[in-house]
């Protein structure tokens, strides 16, 4: 089997050492191919690479490197169902999914490189006459950018190309359960013809490439997407760089007494279950008003148990497998405290077959401040807190370390109204579930789900840019400000 290099200076090169890793396919537990284990050597000529082409690419017009940007989404379109169908078989998201996957990255390329026409800064007047004052928008330098495994193209493709419009090159991780996603991108980027040295990729453990691009003072910016304890990590070790933290989530849906229920039941379905429950912003507290909460478990339990589980690229497959070992083992162990902390009504076990399956699985009465309750599991498993009305659900909604996601099911408009106001999270849905972002519109989370950056929309600019502070006197004179004399 050959092994997939790094891609560094525009070439495909093998790792230093030679040492390299597998990529398993979740559903079958067998590998799809060897990947090339990066060390801090590799690392070091990345950002060698990226050194040199800076000056070059942060100088060419915004414009022009949105026409690159448009040419990745081009091609990303005309690939879309190869790189769905390769995303299904390395880390297997359900096809239909893996392709809404694909078209978040084509969609999220298509708007940065619009963004190239128009990186806004602010023209605001001078307190004194004969002057003006202005800000643009300048890159960072070299960024280094980890990846984890859930969303293996459009995590990478939104943080890529806000970096890219913003002048800035770059120094790639991938997670190590998804190199073959990220060697597609890295296929079409070349194929884009984006300068050599702009865009590289190091592929291999976080010990031995991410810990050096984290650690580089030559680093300048820092873009992460994974796991709370990794950016806490992260924040004690990357000394002053500029960081972007999006890291994981505890995301509640609230059944008001008058909400439709099966709109709310598919919001829930899709929310838990939907790429197994493996999203930053998955569903996994259900609050339900006590009055309606027999109806809405008896609605729940019935659909769950009727979803397929399976490999992803079968199109009768609802559910597919978890990542690897190790997610099962998660899974495994929160189901047996919720056994204790509440009471199961729905799956809660391993399926016996090859491959990383785990049934989608409901605990009801649990409590608020349970563990299944307030850690993150990132299975297909929730757990319902049933509440007597709003204040409730929203205390109970709450009371969580993270604040990612959020949504609300009621006809009430000053249900949702004071819902909107007072959940504390990044982002809030009415009558939808708790995913569906949508690349023109920031995606961030807020308390321990991040450091107040936020991705996609113009803000997912302002992480990969510094702003720069113009003043112009043109009076002739030296003129102070402050009204000094
Ligand atoms: P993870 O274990 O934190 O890994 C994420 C990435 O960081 C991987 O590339 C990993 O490399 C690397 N890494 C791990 N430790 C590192 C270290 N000390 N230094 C540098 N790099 C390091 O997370 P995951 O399991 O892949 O992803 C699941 C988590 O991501 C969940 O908590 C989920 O909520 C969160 N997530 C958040 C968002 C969001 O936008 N808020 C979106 C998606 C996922 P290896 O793969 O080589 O270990």
């Amino acid at each position: 089997m050959e092994t997939h290099p790094h891609y560094i200076q525009g070439k495909w090169t093998r790792a230093t050492g030679g040492k390299t890793f597998h990529s398993l396919n979740p559903a079958t537990g067998k590998s799809i191919g060897t990947f090339s284990a990066g060390t801090s050597k590799d690392v070091e000529k990345a950002i060698e690479a990226a050194e040199k082409a800076f000056s070059a690419w942060s100088e060419t017009p915004a414009p022009k490197r949105g026409d690159y940007l448009f040419e990745i989404s081009r091609l990303l379109r005309k690939n879309k169902e190869k790189l769905a169908t390769r995303m299904t078989e390395e880390m297997g998201k359900v096809l239909k999914e893996a392709r809404g996957d694909v078209q978040e990255a084509i969609d999220v390329f298509e708007y940065m490189g619009g963004e190239g026409r128009r990186l806004f800064g602010q023209t605001t007047p001078s307190e004194l006459k004969q002057k003006i004052a202005y800000t643009i928008r300048k890159p960072i330098g070299v960024v280094g950018i980890i990846t984890p495994w859930n969303f293996p193209l459009a995590i990478p493709a939104w943080k890529i190309s806000a970096a890219l419009i913003g002048g800035n090159t770059i120094v790639f991780k991938p997670s190590s359960d998804t190199p073959r996603c990220a060697y597609d991108l890295m296929k079409i980027i070349e194929e884009a013809r984006i300068p050599k040295g702009v865009v590289n990729m190091v592929t291999g453990s976080a010990s031995e490439v991410g810990n050096p691009i984290v650690e580089s003072p030559r680093i300048r910016g820092l873009s992460f997407t994974g796991s709370r304890e990794t950016g806490k990590w992260i924040m004690q070790h990357a000394g002053i760089k500029k960081i972007g933290l999006e890291l994981g989530g505890k995301n509640p849906i609230i059944v008001m007494d008058d909400a439709d229920l099966d709109l709310a039941v598919d919001g829930i379905l899709w929310g838990a279950f939907g790429t197994t429950g493996q999203r930053c912003t998955a569903a996994s507290r259900v609050i339900v008003h006590q009055k309606i909460r027999n109806q809405l478990e008896e609605k729940l339990v019935k659909r769950t148990t009727q979803l397929k589980l399976g490999n992803g690229l079968d199109k009768k497959t609802d559910v597919g497998p978890l990542i690897n070992e190790k997610a099962v083992e998660k899974s495994i162990y929160y189901s047996a405290l919720g056994r204790k902390e509440g009471k199961l009504v729905c799956g809660g076990k391993p399926l016996d077959t090859p491959g990383f399956f785990f049934e989608p699985t409901i605990f009801t009465n649990v409590k608020q401040s349970a563990r299944i309750a307030q850690e993150e599991i990132f299975g297909p498993i929730i757990a319902i807190i049933p509440v007597k009305n709003l204040n409730e659900a929203i205390k109970v909604c709450n009371h969580t370390e993270y604040g990612l996601s959020s949504s609300i099911y009621t006809r009430n408009i000053r249900n949702a109204m004071q819902a909107i106001e007072k959940i504390e999270a990044g982002i809030t849905y009415v009558n939808a579930s708790t995913i569906g972002a949508e690349v023109h519109l920031p995606f961030g989370g807020i308390k321990q789900t991040g450091n107040g950056t936020r991705e996609a929309g113009i803000e997912g600019i302002h992480e990969f840019t510094e702003t720069k502070t113009v003043y112009i006197d043109y009076s002739g004179k030296l003129q102070k400000a402050q009204g000094i004399e």
